[in-house]
């Protein structure tokens, strides 16, 4: 009997599962970043079927609730009929925020996967730890680091787009300050 080796076989197909539906969310959090949204996207997967897309919205809707996690979860309470979602899994490219957090748990989800975690701001477990908290009624397994590196990417390259717009306006507003009285009024 190889116990061990089965054990390591068996979680490397399910990683390469997390892996799959991570790519899936990592497009959605594309799609975000070229709408302008900070790219965060997710999936909801039950069984085999994928059964929500999203991705954050928050700009375009003006609603601060419209995370990638809080819309996808209501997309998979539709499609389930039903508000809990305890045969469902939900991958996200980066850690739930507390609200988010606190979402998965209302919706008894049993299962998180995300990529890149956020020591600062993570609502699930680096900084406030909601998905394990002995002192709510539902606990929420977590797997991290799926696809990190990609996810942390489509981050930083947003956040550094960003910023570069914005010194790209700096730039422009200060060399229009300075153009003398007479070459503004030609
Ligand atoms: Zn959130």
């Amino acid at each position: 009997m190889n116990l061990p080796t089965d054990i390591r076989e068996e979680a490397g197909d399910l990683f390469d599962l997390h892996r799959w539906h991570m790519r899936k969310a990592l497009q959605l959090a594309r799609k975000a970043a070229a709408a302008d949204e900070v790219p965060v996207g997710a999936v909801i997967v039950r069984g085999t079927s994928v059964i929500a897309q999203a991705y954050n919205q928050v700009e375009l809707l003006k609603d601060p609730t419209a995370h990638a996690e809080m819309i996808a979860i209501t997309q998979a309470a539709n499609a389930v009929g039903d508000w809990r979602l305890t045969d469902c899994v939900l991958y996200v490219t980066k850690e739930p925020c507390p609200m988010c957090a606190g979402a998965i748990v209302l919706a008894r989800l049993p299962v998180v996967v995300w990529g890149m975690s956020d020591p600062q701001r993570g609502g699930a477990i680096s900084h406030f730890r909601i998905l394990q908290d002995e002192q709510l009624n539902h606990q929420v397994d977590c797997v991290t680091g799926v696809l990190e590196a990609e996810c942390r990417e489509v981050m930083q390259e947003f956040f550094r787009r960003k910023r570069d717009a914005a010194h790209k306006r700096r730039v422009a507003e200060e060399l229009d300050a300075e153009r003398p009285a007479d070459d503004q009024a030609n």
